[in-house]
């Protein structure tokens, strides 16, 4: 059974994003509720870097703080997931954007009247045995986020396609020693301008296909490649790799919503305008739900100027039904 909640707001996921927007609308007395199911994306890692004042700190500890923050507005969050969720027409659901009933998995479905999905995105490994269990420790995806913690390292970047060339090159600002795998790519597919560039940052190219990632007493070793090819089966020693998860946004609500999407190279992410707001009335979207390249400090941001947006609507909406 719908409950009858009251709901001004639902926002799908506690990440920076989710949280970030709550925060604005709570502080803006917006009945809000947050829905998160507790998978952040950079789970994996021990430590976020690079967000102003909170650099080095760990990622669930700024999460904590956070929910803390919420709290203290009045804003609800629960451990739960969102399995669905419709809309009905605008004008049925008190202005504002429109009537939203969001199902919870754990049995609820509870009211709003705008809807913020802020669900992140997920990374899928490449199948290299022994990856996954690495990624966010040594081997890395972001230099950014890892590079200073890991400068002048022995450092792979395992290539998945030629877009590998762009992290090889990026990531020599951090070490001087790196070894472009080409494993999924092949010679005559890097270019002439590629070659030049690999060469002048000194980048050294092995060709071949990565078996596995080595690793000795919990820490990565180096990378074992294939047998066959000349090379192959050879060892390289290497402390950290780099390497491309495909990324697979978490947009089954906007789709299930009828949301407009745009195709990355990256995956299909939702067209926004510069508030969030997609192309269905009271349906946003904010943070790595939004796009690929948020970082942590974007993605507050974006649910920031989100939950600013949303209270503005909600007073306009309730104005001009009230307006004699
Ligand atoms: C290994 C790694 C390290 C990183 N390190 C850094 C770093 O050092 N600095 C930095 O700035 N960035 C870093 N990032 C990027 C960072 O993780 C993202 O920028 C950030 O998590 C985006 O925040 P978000 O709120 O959009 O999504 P998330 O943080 O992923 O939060 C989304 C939340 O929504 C929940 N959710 C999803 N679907 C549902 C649903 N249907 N119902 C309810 N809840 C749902 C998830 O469980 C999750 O809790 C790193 C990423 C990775 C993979």
């Amino acid at each position: 059974m719908t409950e009858n909640t009251g709901y001004e707001v639902v926002v799908v996921g506690g990440g920076a994003a989710g949280l970030s927007a709550a925060l604005v609308l709570g502080r803006s007395r917006r009945r809000t509720l947050v829905v998160d199911a507790g998978e952040p994306r950079n789970a994996p890692s021990a430590h976020m870097q690079g967000y102003l004042s909170r650099d080095g700190m760990s990622p669930a500890a700024f999460l904590a703080v956070g929910r803390r923050e919420i709290a203290r507005y009045g804003v609800e969050l629960v451990r739960d997931r969102v399995v669905d969720a419709t809309r009905e027409d605008a004008d049925r659901g008190g202005g504002g954007g429109g009537d939203f009933s969001v199902v919870l998995a754990g049995g609820r479905t509870v009211r709003a009247r705008q809807l913020v999905v802020a669900t992140g995105l997920e990374d899928e490994l490449p199948p290299v045995p022994g990856l996954a269990e690495r990624f966010g420790r040594d081997v890395l995806h972001c230099p950014y986020c890892h590079g200073w913690e890991s400068r002048d390292l022995p450092t792979g970047v395992l290539a998945t396609s030629v877009l590998s060339v762009h992290q090889a090159l990026m990531v020599t600002r951090w070490s001087k020693d790196v070894r472009l795998f080409l494993h999924e790519v092949g010679e005559s597919e890097l270019t002439d301008q590629d070659l030049r560039r690999l060469a002048a940052a000194g980048v050294t190219v092995v060709p071949g296909e990565v078996a596995e990632v080595v690793v000795t007493d919990d820490r990565l070793t180096g990378v074992r490649l294939a047998g066959g090819a000349p090379g192959g089966g050879s060892f390289h020693a290497r402390e950290v790799l780099y390497a491309a998860p495909r990324a697979v946004p978490r947009n089954d609500l906007l789709v299930r919503l009828g949301a407009e999407l745009r195709e990355t190279p990256f995956g299909s992410y939702p067209v926004i305008d510069e508030r969030g707001l997609t192309s269905v009335p009271g349906l946003w979207a904010a943070g790595n739900a939004s796009g690929f390249a948020e970082q942590v400090v974007n993605a507050a941001s974006r649910g920031y100027r989100a939950g600013a947006a949303i209270n503005a609507e909600l007073l306009m909406a309730d104005l001009d039904e009230s307006a004699p």
